[in-house]
């Protein structure tokens, strides 16, 4: 199934107030929306200077063959059970034990998790616009605040020598040991200075990993003391075991990277593969693509794939020690039994290649079918409009503006438009979906406490005809929900805010009829219309260069 979304819903694309930098996927803590509290702006108290400080962040570019990726398999569990046809080496504390081929079973003794430092941060800049984060940390610590700048991040030079400047440097003005001492310094910056912020817990230390290893045939290998690190020359794979909570899917899957046993957050064991960046993805875009499509059509998706992890690295779990989960919120990720050999063979074929604007790396976003017109990035999150991401028509000719699904209206581009490339997936390219009174009730106040739902208006389109505004009027109050992703969001199953609604009577009751087009966000590439113009004949740069209009491609070393 191809996902309709990139980002979690949570994580929406936007820039900082400033306007001056991209960030991308930032998940808001739960301190940036509390009611404001009495009380003055006193500087908060903080345990010590950090080192990083005004610290130059590291300035040599970042390989991408020795870029590799820590991915969290196993979040928490009591024991794990791990197989190998070839002997493995588990690294501990104190040296290397030889583990002979076989299942090997680790519980876990005594764990646990590393206490967590919480920061609040206040302003995020681009790696050009490095020297304005130390100016404005210097300007909060004239102020009392305990300001620091955090690098983070990487850049990466191109194979002609040029630089594509991913870091970001993100300015925290306090950092606490418990959660609600952020939220009360977020509390205040609101209240007091009208300033929005934004939290991230940081594990300090490793915390405490103590686990018995026993091999098989019960042989008892020793207690061993955490972190460790298991690696071996062929995959390593998770045994089933009682009482694991081992994803189903992780069950039968084999890893090529080293796996890393941290205690968990919760005290019990979590596991980490380290892996490189192109084995990472092709664990990944088997899930994405389905691997039979134009060879094509795959190796612009592992272009866009590519890029978008290096973006996204940043940005999901940084603070937390790793680059990304297996879930849908990075992107699913199957380790090496996912392995298909025609996206590798895409991966292999592309290698290095990213895409590029100006100097920076594009947010190489992509959803499953556009509807016919690809959407701006700006009418679905709350983003400055960036070049590479225009709406344009999916269509074989392009179109003319006055034929877009915005002028003409979603039922009269149903029945009338133009061909597109990706109108072959019938089933997302033009759907119908019913709801009661009662089931848009229930679905709207899920997020907002607006009573029974008596009218629905609906404001401006994006370019592709997906709704920007939708007001909603209820028995006990209204909610207006601004940008595609929020209307899709409130909306729950509907696949995408390319649509026209109507009311109608059946059977006594009011029935809400969408009808709509497409599935997802419409932004970037829209993976049905590479799909199309594979098939057609396009090749992948065609593809790329038509979804991402003004981006390069490039090839980092
Ligand atoms: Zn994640
Ligand atoms: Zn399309």
């Amino acid at each position: 199934m191809l996902p309709g979304m990139l980002l979690s819903r949570t994580q929406l694309l936007s820039f900082c107030r400033r306007g001056v930098m991209l960030a991308v996927a930032l998940a808001v803590g739960p301190g940036c929306q509390v009611a404001p509290a009495p009380g003055p702006a006193r500087p908060p108290e903080i345990e010590r200077p950090s080192p990083r400080v005004e610290a130059p962040p590291d300035d040599r570019p970042e390989r991408l063959a020795e870029t590799d990726v820590r991915v969290l398999v196993v979040e928490d569990a009591p024991h794990v059970a791990i197989h190998s046809r070839r002997p493995m080496s588990l690294r501990h504390s104190t040296g290397v034990r030889r583990l002979p081929a076989g299942t090997w079973t680790f519980r876990v003794l005594e764990a646990a998790a590393p206490s967590r430092r919480h920061h609040v941060f206040v302003e995020r800049f681009r790696a050009r616009h490095r020297d304005e984060a130390y100016a404005e940390a210097r300007a909060w610590r004239e102020r009392g605040y305990p300001a620091e700048v955090f690098p983070m991040g990487s850049h990466y030079e191109t194979e002609t020598g040029d630089l594509l400047d991913n870091r970001q440097f993100w300015v925290a003005v306090g950092r606490f040991g418990s959660e609600s001492e952020a939220v009360a310094l977020q509390r205040r910056l609101e209240q007091q200075e009208d300033k929005w912020s934004w939290t991230r817990a940081e594990p300090v230390g490793q915390g405490q990993l103590r686990v018995e290893v026993i091999g098989p045939g019960q042989a008892h290998a020793g207690r061993f003391e955490g972190p460790m690190e298991l690696s071996s020359e062929v995959p390593m794979e998770f045994a089933r075991m009682e009482g694991t909570l081992i994803d189903p899917r992780f069950e039968t899957a084999r890893f090529t990277g080293a796996l890393e046993l941290d205690p968990s957050s919760r005290g019990a064991l979590a596991v980490f593969e380290r892996v490189g960046l192109e084995a990472y993805l092709a664990g990944v875009l088997p899930a994405e693509m389905p691997p039979l499509w134009p060879e094509e059509a795959l190796k612009a998706q592992a272009v866009a794939a590519r890029t978008e992890a290096l973006v996204n690295r940043i940005d999901k779990h940084y603070f937390e020690g790793y680059d990304f989960c297996t879930r849908e919120h990075c992107r699913m990720y199957g380790g090496h039994a996912a392995w298909h050999a025609r996206t590798s063979a895409a991966l292999r074929e592309t290698a290095g290649e990213v895409l590029a604007y100006g100097d920076t790396l594009v947010p190489a976003v992509y959803s499953a079918n556009c509807g016919g017109w690809t959407e701006d990035n700006d009418a679905v999150w709350d983003a400055e409009p960036h070049p590479a991401l225009r709406g344009r028509p999916d269509t074989p000719s392009g179109s003319r503006e006055a034929d877009s699904p915005a002028m003409m209206g979603v039922r009269a581009w149903r029945d009338h438009g133009p061909d597109t490339f990706c109108s072959a997936d019938e089933a997302n390219y033009r759907w119908t979906e019913h709801f009661t009174r009662e089931q848009l009730t229930e679905l709207l106040n899920r997020t907002r406490d607006i009573g029974t739902i008596a009218e629905i208006e609906l404001g401006d389109r994006g370019v592709s005809g997906r709704h920007t505004v939708m007001r909603v009027r209820g028995s006990r109050g209204s909610a207006t929900f601004e940008r595609e992703s929020a209307i899709r969001l409130a909306l729950g199953r509907l696949p995408s805010a390319l649509f026209d609604f109507e009311t109608g009577q059946e059977g006594g009751q009011t029935v809400f009829t969408f009808v709509g087009a497409g599935r997802g966000h419409g932004v970037g590439l829209c993976q049905h219309g590479a799909r199309g113009r594979a098939q057609a004949g396009a090749s992948y740069e065609d593809i790329l260069d038509h979804y991402f209009m003004n981006a390069r491609l490039e090839r980092l070393r």
